[in-house]
C-alpha cells in the first residue's frame, strides 16, 4: 500500500500535493531575513544563474521595503517568484550560503525571494515605466520561461513585441512541467499575467507557428526569437512503449497539472529514468494514490543525475528503487501488464545489458522519463545550425548561424532550469538590440 490515499476531490488533492515551500508570512519573512550578514562579495549572488543581488533584497525585505526588494529582484530576474519556488536553491545559492560552511541551514533565500514578489504581485504594483517605442518589432515563438523574460527585457528597450505560442496557455515547463508540490498553476499564471500588465507585451496563444509562419514573418519583424523548447520524451527503442498505459513523463506530468482527478496512472507504476523528471513523475504518481511504484535506473544511485533532494522527496512518497536494470519489453497485448527487464553492469566504463538476468514486475503503467527529444526539424530549412545533440548554436548575444534569428532556453541548453532559461532570454533580447543597433 503507498503512502497517500487515491485523491477523490480538491481537498484530497490538497493535502497529497501540499506545497513543500509555502509561502511566508511577515513574520517569518522578518525573522527569515534577519538571519543574513550582507557578505560582502556574497557567494549566494555568485551561485545565482541570473545573478540576483541577494543581499540587497534581503536587507529591503528586512527594512520593509517590499517593493524595492521585488524591483531588486525582477532587475535580474522575471521570473522571481516562480524561481523563488521551484528554482534548486540546495545546490544554487542557498547551498553556497555561508552558514552552510558550518553545517548551519542557509538563509532562506528562495522563499524570500518568492515572498518578495508575492507582494508586488499580489498588489499589482507598478515597478517598470516603459520608454518610448522605438519603432522596431520582434517576434517571440514560445511563451515559456525563456520567450516572456526576452519579451520584457525587449519592451524595457522600446520594443513593440508579439508572443506566439502553440498551447493555450503561457509559461511552457513552470507551467506545464513542473510538479504541483512545488508551485501551483495560478502562481504561474499570475506572475505572467502581472508582467504583461507591466511590459505590455502582445500574447497569441493557441497559435502555432510553422516554418513557412517563419519565412513570412521574416520581412513583418526585425528579428525572431526561439524559445521553443524540447519536444516529447525520447521514448527508448524497446517493444511495447506503444501500448495503451505506457506514456512519456512530460505528457503524464502535464495531465496530472492540467488534469489531476483524471490523471490516475494506475495502481501499479514503473518509472524508467534517473534524472529529475522520473523522480517527479514517480512522486507525483505515489500522491496520485498508485499502491505500488517501482523507480527503475539502468546505473547505480551515484550516477543519477537527480539531485539529492528530488530523491529524498521520491523515497518520503514510498517509491521503490531498482537500480541497474533495464527495460528490454513492455508486456501486454491491448494494454500494459508488466515490464521485463534485465540486470546491467559496467564493463570498461561502458553499460553493458546481461541478456540472462531477467526479471518482469507486473505493472498497469509504464512511464519513460528518457530524455526529450530535440525540435530540430521545426527550423531545419531556416540555415540554423545546430550542435551533435540537435542543440540551437547560439553565440554570445544569443544570435543563431541565420542573423535574424535569437534563441534561448531549452532548445539552447538542451534542458536545463527554469532560472536558466530567463536569463538566457534576457541576453537574447539585448543581442538583439545591439546587433540591430549595429545594423543601422
Ligand atoms: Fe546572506 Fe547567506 Fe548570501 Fe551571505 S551568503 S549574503 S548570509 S544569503
Amino acid at each position: 500500500m503507498g503512502e497517500y490515499r487515491k485523491p477523490e476531490n480538491q481537498e484530497d488533492l490538497n493535502t497529497n500535493f501540499e506545497q513543500i515551500h509555502p509561502l511566508m508570512d511577515a513574520t517569518m519573512a522578518y525573522y527569515a531575513s534577519a538571519r543574513c550578514l550582507y557578505c560582502y562579495d556574497a557567494p549566494c549572488i555568485e551561485a545565482c544563474p541570473s545573478g540576483i543581488d541577494i543581499p540587497l533584497f534581503i536587507r529591503q525585505i528586512r527594512t520593509g521595503n517590499l517593493p524595492g526588494a521585488a524591483r531588486t529582484i525582477y532587475n535580474s530576474n522575471y521570473f522571481g517568484h516562480i524561481c523563488g519556488k521551484v528554482c534548486p536553491t540546495e545546490v544554487l545559492c542557498e547551498g553556497a550560503c555561508v552558514y552552510t560552511e558550518q553545517d548551519v541551514e542557509p538563509v532562506e533565500i528562495g522563499a524570500l525571494q518568492t515572498y518578495a514578489c508575492d507582494h508586488a504581485i499580489r498588489h499589482d504594483i507598478r515597478l517598470y515605466d516603459l520608454p518610448e517605442a522605438n519603432g522596431k518589432n520582434v517576434a517571440v515563438i514560445g511563451a515559456g520561461p525563456t520567450g516572456i523574460a526576452c519579451a520584457c527585457e525587449l519592451r524595457l528597450l522600446g520594443y513593440d513585441v508579439d508572443v506566439f505560442e502553440a498551447k493555450a496557455h503561457p509559461s511552457g515547463l513552470a507551467l506545464h512541467g513542473t510538479a504541483p508540490y512545488k508551485i501551483t498553476n495560478e502562481e504561474v499564471l499570475d506572475e505572467v499575467a502581472w508582467l504583461q500588465r507591466q511590459f505590455g507585451f502582445r500574447t497569441h496563444y493557441g497559435k502555432r507557428i510553422t516554418p513557412p509562419d517563419l519565412r513570412k514573418m521574416e520581412s513583418e519583424y526585425d528579428a525572431i526569437f526561439l524559445g521553443i523548447g524540447l519536444g516529447h520524451t525520447r521514448m527508448p527503442p524497446v517493444e511495447g512503449t506503444d501500448l495503451p498505459g505506457c506514456e512519456g513523463a512530460i505528457t503524464f506530468i502535464e495531465r496530472v497539472k492540467l488534469d489531476p482527478l483524471s490523471a490516475y496512472p494506475g495502481d501499479r507504476v514503473v518509472v524508467v529514468g534517473g534524472g529529475n523528471t522520473a523522480m517527479d513523475a514517480a512522486s507525483e504518481s505515489a500522491r496520485l494514490g498508485a499502491r505500488s511504484v517501482t523507480l527503475v535506473y539502468r546505473r547505480s544511485r551515484a550516477e543519477m543525475n537527480a539531485y539529492d533532494f528530488e530523491y529524498d522527496l521520491v523515497k518520503q512518497a514510498g517509491v521503490e528503487p531498482l537500480f541497474h536494470y533495464t527495460p528490454l519489453r513492455i508486456l501486454g497485448e491491448d494494454k500494459v501488464t508488466g515490464v521485463e527487464l534485465a540486470r546491467t553492469h559496467i564493463v570498461d566504463g561502458k553499460l553493458s545489458v546481461m541478456d540472462d538476468q531477467r526479471m518482469t514486475i507486473p505493472c498497469d503503467a509504464v512511464i519513460m522519463a528518457t530524455g526529450q527529444s530535440k525540435q530540430t526539424g521545426y527550423f531545419a530549412d531556416l540555415d540554423i545550425h545546430v550542435d551533435s545533440k540537435g542543440r540551437i548554436v547560439v553565440n554570445a548575444l544569443g544570435q543563431t548561424s541565420n542573423q535574424k534569428y535569437f534563441a534561448g532556453g531549452d532548445a539552447v541548453n538542451g534542458g536545463a532550469e527554469v532560472v536558466n532559461a530567463a536569463a538566457e532570454g534576457k541576453i537574447a533580447a539585448r543581442g538583439i538590440h545591439a546587433s540591430l543597433a549595429e545594423a543601422e
